[in-house]
């Protein structure tokens, strides 16, 4: 009976401190030491407002959306349909609007500090879905996992068709919140003549901690999120009540795949998938581990979903870009997706600082998401 009354109040004291103290400090990105995050969840700290929950497109079919059955003249040329005969399931085409064009522009005078870089490069649309307003996590699994194959497909046939394009970048768009445009879901790809900064900064940074440290960064932060363990002890006694191995940032878990809140968080639900194995380069995994990876993003963005009430997100791959120069970064690299849900907007202060600000404690949403039950 004392055991159990000390038990109650040693966990009640732990349930008051986590209500009654507010994180507030700035969290320095483990990877990228240059960007940090400042957590701060305090009523009276919320620089944001809240965005309201868009209600999402659940219509199946829309006559009029070019990007719905029935309307495939309505895109520029098709690249590819799965399965090729019959009614397709999903379909690469053209972007009608290029952010970056595969006709080379005329090289114009540049002056002084005035440089740039040729805007060529090719932007492409995934229908990743027949059905106009498919969520992810309503998508079967072996679609999902069709749909990763698709993009590995896509960016191995993209870098081979032409060695001026330097990265391959795979992103989605899911609901205004989240700047898209078109309701049908969709994922687009970017193919550019420079490695993107960000993706260039993780190489870089997680190759100097390599360098360090002998082991790659995003393995260890694998690791850490694994094992933290949290021991309740006796008062009176200093004798071992219980041992919780918690799993503090882990979301969600498969057999070849985790996903986890990051430490420093810039958006309060960002959750990241990576590999538990070691692996740099997305275009290597095998059909067995994109299917686990299915898996696992299904459950995570269900699971987002549930807690955020129709998310409305962004997600993006890095991974280890293929050129020469970075062969040598292999094991200090570990591909990823990093999955964003826009819950508000960024305020002045995060842009003119860089300094994102989050409201919720990574810790407590990642404690949120996995109480879902699925
Ligand atoms: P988002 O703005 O994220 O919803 O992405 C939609 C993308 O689809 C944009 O990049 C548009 O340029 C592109 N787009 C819009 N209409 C069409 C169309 N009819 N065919 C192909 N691409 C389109
Ligand atoms: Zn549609
Ligand atoms: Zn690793």
């Amino acid at each position: 009976m004392r055991l159990f009354s000390i038990l109650q109040e040693i966990l009640k004291e732990m349930d008051v401190s986590k209500e009654d103290s507010p994180v507030r400090e700035i969290r320095i990105n483990p990877i990228i030491p240059t960007e940090s995050v400042l957590v701060a969840t305090a009523r009276s700290m919320r620089p944001r407002k809240a965005e309201e929950p868009a209600p999402r497109d659940t219509r199946k079919h829309v006559d009029t959306c070019p990007f719905c059955t029935g309307n495939e003249d309505k895109t520029p040329p098709e690249i590819k349909r799965y399965p090729d005969q019959g009614d397709w399931d999903l379909r690469i085409v053209e972007n009608l609007y290029p952010v970056l064009g595969n006709d080379r522009s005329q090289p114009g005078l540049l002056f002084g500090l005035q440089q740039a870089i040729d805007g060529y490069g090719r932007h492409e649309v995934i229908i990743d879905h027949f059905q106009h307003g498919i969520a992810v996590h309503e998508m079967s699994h072996d679609h999902l996992a069709k749909l990763f194959g698709v993009y590995q497909h896509r960016m191995k046939e993209l870098y081979q068709l032409d060695e001026r394009l330097k990265y391959v970048l795979i992103f989605k768009n899911f609901g205004p919140a989240a700047g898209a445009s078109m309701a049908h879901t969709h994922s687009q790809i970017i193919a550019t003549p420079v490695v993107p900064q960000n993706v260039y900064d993780e190489v870089h940074y997680s190759h100097e901690y390599y360098k360090r440290n002998h082991q790659c960064i995003f393995c260890s932060l694998i690791n850490e999120a694994l094992t933290f363990e949290a021991t309740i002890y006796d008062r009176t006694s200093g004798q071992i009540l219980r041992q919780i191995n918690v799993g503090q940032y882990v979301v969600e878990r498969g057999e070849k795949f985790i996903a986890i809140k990051p430490f420093a968080s810039r958006y309060e639900w960002e959750v990241h998938i990576l590999p538990l194995q070691h692996a740099s380069n997305y275009l290597d995994t095998s059909p067995e581990d994109l299917d686990d990876l299915a898996k696992v993003m299904q459950r995570t963005m269900a699971r987002l979903d549930a807690v955020i009430g129709g998310a409305q997100y962004n997600f993006f791959l890095h991974t280890l870009p293929q050129s020469g120069e970075f062969q040598s970064h292999g094991h200090s690299y570990h591909w990823h997706l990093e999955i964003c849900p826009r819950t508000s907007i960024p305020t002045g202060f995060e842009l003119g600082s860089g300094l994102f600000v989050n409201t919720i404690s990574p810790e407590k949403a990642a404690e949120q998401l996995r109480a879902v039950q699925l």
